[in-house]
């Protein structure tokens, strides 16, 4: 079997553009790593795994000073970086892993499909379940640094899964899939507040894509999108988990909008939060946000908006 090593990074750095050098992507589309594979002679998986050494010193661990970088493949070619991303003074179980980064990644970019996963180490198993209700995921690669390519069946044997739970799933629901929402609310109300209309806006956009295809919980979805001063903003939705706890929230899925396409990572700087979700749903985001983010930016504003989710399962 084969082993696959990274390209040492300073090579990929030796083909990147000035501005990818002074500010490292967090996504290259297909023609880009064909032209990075032709350049440095070398396969995918060794560019890949190399792409994830380059990202890694940008992880954010306040907590373990220890990173770690990860690649996924969409099935479009287009390769998505993350990081593992940690927040100090809240609970560990608030914690972004590299893998869930780079998956978040691809779902703002409206990636349908991971192929691979790449990684400077061993997926934990947190991820591996996680990875586990992604579509396709029985076909779903995984390699790491010095190692053999695997399938993720290979690494997660007799997976707990849906089925595990006799919900009737429709496996392969796309990363890209759309619910039905209804606000309970006037948008036209919020003309007067332009920038919270603006974020109500975006969060609902993110509520229609919330990835989740199982709504174990019953009406589930949840989205919030968060503007910095300065203007900057951002938006992002739950990709739920029915093992429950490798579930992404909102809150997580903004923020790593932030790092990957915003390249901002000042927290302290949130200064307006907007949640959207349904308040018949037997869960909420918005208690625990609201904890989180007092913690991250204390003067933060909130606002919550009720939706309508229809619950299918
Ligand atoms: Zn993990």
């Amino acid at each position: 079997m084969t082993k696959y090593n990274s390209v040492p990074t300073d090579k990929i750095r030796s083909v990147l553009t000035p501005e990818e050098n002074a500010k490292i992507p967090f996504v290259f589309s297909a023609s880009r790593l064909k032209e990075m594979r032709e350049s440095l002679c070398c396969g995918e998986n060794e560019l890949l795994l190399g792409l994830a050494q380059l990202i890694r010193p940008f992880a954010i661990t306040p907590l373990s000073h220890f990173n770690v970088g990860v690649v996924v493949l969409g099935i479009t070619g287009t390769a998505y970086l993350g990081v593992n991303i940690e927040f100090e003074g809240i609970p560990l179980s608030q914690t972004v892993h590299a893998e869930q980064c780079a998956t978040s990644n691809a779902w703002h970019h409206h990636e349908e499909q991971i192929v691979l996963v790449a990684g400077t180490e061993e997926p934990c198993g947190h991820c591996r379940q996680f990875l586990a209700e992604l579509p396709h995921s029985d076909k779903l690669h995984f390699v790491v640094d010095g190692r053999e390519e695997v399938l993720l069946t290979n690494i997660l044997v007799n997976p707990f899964l849906p089925t595990s739970i006799k919900i009737e799933i429709e496996k392969e629901t796309p990363l890209t899939s759309k619910i039905d929402v209804k606000p309970e609310f006037d948008l036209s109300e919020l003309s007067a507040q332009p920038q919270t209309k603006q974020l109500a806006t975006l969060a609902l956009e993110a509520l229609e894509r919330s990835y989740s295809p199982y709504q174990i919980s019953q009406c589930s979805p949840a989205a919030l999108a968060l503007r910095l001063k300065g203007g900057i903003v951002s938006a992002g939705a739950l990709i739920e988990n029915v093992a429950f706890n490798p579930s992404l929230p909102p809150l997580q899925s903004a923020l790593i909008r932030l790092v990957v396409i915003e390249h901002n990572q000042k927290w302290g700087d949130i200064e307006e939060v907007v949640i959207v979700e349904d308040p018949k749903a037997l869960i909420h985001q918005k208690e625990v946000t609201e904890a989180v983010i007092k913690v991250l930016s204390p003067s933060a504003k909130f606002m919550y908006l009720p939706v309508s989710v229809p619950h299918h399962p």
